[in-house]
């Protein structure tokens, strides 16, 4: 991509007679990571700590992450909280709405492991990536919004040596549990 006359895109930068030059990967992946818009997505306590960061403290839109309601309009999904078994199908299916290119970030003990519920509960699951291919694990009980941003940062970093070609690799790099089996893993 040749991009000419920037200035109009930046007009209070001093871009003026500025060339920018870049192949269409980096191109899409400058875009991606700079409209990552997460799915909300909360359990339990976890999420009280993702919800801090939309307020002006942390300011999280500053990264281009706008929040949004609908999987559809969602490219990034926080699991933040516990995972029980009766809300695995409905994670599936919102992750399944998403658009590809789509990322996972599991947030906290209880999404990784099961955390506290990991020895003797019967309902929980034990790790997320059980159900949906995980991309960044965030442990901690619950991790700080620093950890979070971090976690942000660093996935945009991952997503900025992708491939364009590579970015529907998750249907067939791993296969995940689907709406169409039962919940016959083991929790
Ligand atoms: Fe709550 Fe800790 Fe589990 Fe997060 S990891 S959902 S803070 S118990």
């Amino acid at each position: 991509i040749f991009i000419n006359s920037i200035e109009s895109m930046f007009p209070d930068r001093g871009a003026s007679n500025s060339i920018l030059l870049a192949n269409i990967n980096d191109f899409s992946n400058w875009s991606r990571l700079s409209s990552l818009w997460p799915l909300l997505y909360g359990t339990s306590c976890c999420f009280i700590e993702f919800a801090s960061l939309i307020g002006s403290r942390f300011d999280f839109d500053r990264y281009g992450l706008v929040p949004r309601s609908s999987p559809r309009q969602a490219d990034l999904i926080v699991t933040a909280g516990t995972i029980t078994m009766k809300m695995a199908p409905s994670l599936v299916r919102l992750y399944e709405q998403m658009p590809e290119p789509k990322y996972v970030i599991a947030m906290g003990a209880c999404t990784i492991t099961g955390g506290m519920f990991s020895t003797d509960s019967y309902s929980t699951v034990r790790g997320v990536d059980k159900l949906i291919p995980v991309d960044l694990y965030l442990p901690g009980c619950p991790p700080k919004p620093e950890a979070i941003i971090d976690a942000v940062t660093k996935l945009r970093k991952k997503m900025a040596r992708e491939n364009y070609k590579g970015q529907t690799y998750r249907h067939t790099r791993k296969k995940y549990f689907s709406l169409n089996h039962r919940l016959h893993f083991v929790p």
